[in-house]
Parts: structure tokens; sequence; C-alpha cells
């Protein structure tokens, strides 16, 4: 063999072997190819412009478009601009910080949003240099949807309780309320005196209760209806509600009957304001038909423990005093006084 004859059979051996490396690299590509086009999770990939290099066909079927309307094209053919820039952003973060990055992304679809959590991984070319970026996307739309079911049951729920916890509370009050003029009732006149009377035993200080009854009442209610009466007792209701102090618990007890309970009020004071209530009431006026009405009450005080120790022996007390407000012409408060002798 000639030099020139046994140099051409080196170079022929050698493109051989050159060919068999090219088909042996494209077999192994073609493998690894199927396995990326076929998988059911979106994979893709950017170069440093936001190109897609490439896209298998979850990634096509999630956006809803062909595989050439991607590949090839820019992030922001494909996505609003918007969206696209939200996403690319995170692309650029992996270009420039060569580290993998994982985010959780939503797809907005006509026929429902779809959710991913995409790993941005950085490819290395021989340079070193970041080459291209690989996406990953698993599709948790269904876990999301059963995420968004039970938040809002979860949320159901809540406004459930809170409907539930308010009507109680509804009820709570409804049960210690009288429904004409919004005070405390009889129930909760009662074991206030209880509860009031033993604090301020403990305390050592003193408590005062106003007993009222309206004046003639019943001529009243004879002479201008019934309607007319409610009216009245709702308007001494509004004087007791907004002129008592914070502590002090005003109640309506029976037909035309309230009581205040002021704790820690000596009776010089209990009477001041009882007075100063009965002066706005008998200056407030309703009308009725066109017609202007008004009316009066008498009441009594009584303090603990001037005047009794028990809640018995208190509210006996201020009777008594209401009594002789009545019998000294009414329309007046009179404070109870022990008899002498
Ligand atoms: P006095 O000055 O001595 O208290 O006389 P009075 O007429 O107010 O006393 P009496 O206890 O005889 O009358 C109470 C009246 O109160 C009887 C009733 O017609 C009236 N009354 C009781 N409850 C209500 C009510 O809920 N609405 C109305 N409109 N009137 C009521
Ligand atoms: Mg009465
Ligand atoms: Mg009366």
């Amino acid at each position: 063999m000639t030099d020139i004859q046994k140099r051409l059979a080196k170079l022929e051996a050698l493109n051989a072997e050159h060919l068999r490396q090219i088909e042996a690299v494209t077999a192994s590509e073609s493998k690894y190819r199927v396995l990326l086009d076929e998988s059911s999770d979106p994979i893709f990939m950017f170069d440093p412009e936001g190109q897609y290099l490439y896209v298998n066909r979850a990634f096509a079927e999630g956006v809803n478009r062909k595989l050439d309307e991607i590949i090839h094209h820019k992030i922001w053919d494909v996505f609003p601009k918007d969206e696209a820039d939200k996403r690319f952003a995170v692309v650029k973060w992996v270009f420039e910080n060569r580290e993998t990055k994982i985010i959780e992304v939503r797809v907005p679809r006509a026929d429902g949003d779809r959710y991913y959590i995409t790993t941005a991984k950085p490819v290395f070319g021989a340079d070193g240099k970041v080459a291209s970026v690989i996406c990953i996307s698993k599709e948790i739309t269904e876990r999301k949807r059963m995420e968004e079911e039970l938040r809002r049951a979860n949320e159901q729920l809540s406004a459930q309780l809170a409907e539930i916890e308010s009507l109680h509370e509804t009820l709570r009050e409804q049960a210690i309320r009288d429904p004409l003029t919004g005070l405390y009732n009889l129930r909760f006149l009662a074991e206030s005196m209880k509860r009031e009377i033993a604090q301020a035993t403990r305390d050592k200080v003193s408590l005062s209760v106003v007993l009222m009854d309206i004046d003639n009442f019943k001529d009243f209610n004879d002479t201008y209806g019934h309607k007319a009466g409610d009216e009245v007792l709702q308007a001494l209701g509004r004087i007791l509600s907004s002129k008592t102090r914070a502590g002090d618990i005003a109640c309506r007890y029976g037909g035309e009957e309230f009581m205040v309970i002021m704790p820690s009020a000596h009776p010089q004071e209990a009477f001041r304001r009882a007075d100063q209530w009965r002066k706005i009431f008998a200056s407030t006026h309703i009308t009725d038909k066109g017609r202007v009405l008004s009316a009066t009450l008498s009441a009594g005080v009584a303090t603990f423990p001037d005047h009794g120790s028990t809640d018995d022996e208190i509210w006996h007390a201020a009777d008594d005093a209401l009594y002789k407000a009545k019998s000294a012409g009414r329309n007046c408060v009179m404070v109870y006084q022990r008899p002498t002798g």
C-alpha cells in the first residue's frame, strides 16, 4: 500500500467511527426526546431572549396552542404581556443567578384556570454560561380545586357559626330585654339586684334603687288609647337608656313600672338623678293623631345598706317611698324614711 492509500484507509476508518458515534448520539437523543415529548408534565425550554427552544405536547395542550405556534416564538407571542413579563422574570432570574427556582403558576383558560408547580433549571453550555433554561411543570389543578373547595366550605362554616352565635346572642338578649322599650326585664332586674347587693356588701359601698311609676296611666290609656300609652312608655325607656350612667341598670319590670339600680350611689345622689329624669319626662311630648301629649311619673328611692340589707328589703323600702310620692300628689320623688317611734 502506498502512503496515500494508507492515509485514505485511516481516514475512512475514522469517518466510519464518527458516523457510528453520530448514530449512537442521535439514537440516544431521540430516546430522551420521546421521553420529553410524551411526558404528561409540561416541559419547555427558553433561550436568554425568551424564545421557546423546545416545548412538549403537554405544554402546548396546557396553553391550548399548536406546537409550531410556540416553538421558536417568544413567550410574549404565547401569553398576554403582563403574564409573559411575570413568567419571563423568573426565567431571567435563573439565567442571571445560575440557580434552580421553583414557583407556582396559574394558567388562565376559558374552560377553567390550571395550576402548576414549575421548576426552572439552568442548562450550562460548554463555555460554562447558562445556555438555556429548562422548565418542568407539575399540574396541581386538582389539588388547588380541592383546596379552594375546602376554603369555601370553611368560609361557609364560619359564616354559619357566626350566624348561630348572633342568633344565640339575640336569644340571650331577648330573654333579658323588654321588647317595647329595650330596657332590661323583671328577670334580669331580680338577678341584678341580688348580684349588685352582694357586690356592694363585699365592697362595703352603697347602692341605690329608684322605683318609678307613671301617674294616672290608666286614665291616660282610657283617654288617648293604648297605642299612645305605649309611646309614652317608649319615651320613658329612651330617657332612662340615655340619661343613666355606665354601670346603672335600667329596667321596665311591669306595665308602667320602671327601676334603675345605681351601684355605689348615695340617697342624695339617687334623689338628684331621679328628679332629673322626672323633669325630663314631664317635659317630653309625644304626638298621637295630631294631639300633643305628655305624662308625669312618681319615684321612690331606697339605699343599701341605709334602708335595708337584702334585695327584698330594699325593694319594699323603694315601694314605700313611691307610695309616699303618690300620696304627696304625684309627679315627685321621695327618699325612703324609716318609721319613727
Ligand atoms: P297611679 O298614678 O296611682 O299609678 O295610677 P295609674 O292609673 O297609673 O295606676 P294603675 O296601676 O291603676 O294603672 C296602670 C295602668 O297602666 C293600667 C294599664 O292600662 C296601663 N298599662 C300597663 N301596661 C301597659 C302597657 O304595656 N301599655 C299601655 N299602653 N298601658 C299599660
Ligand atoms: Mg302601677
Ligand atoms: Mg301608675
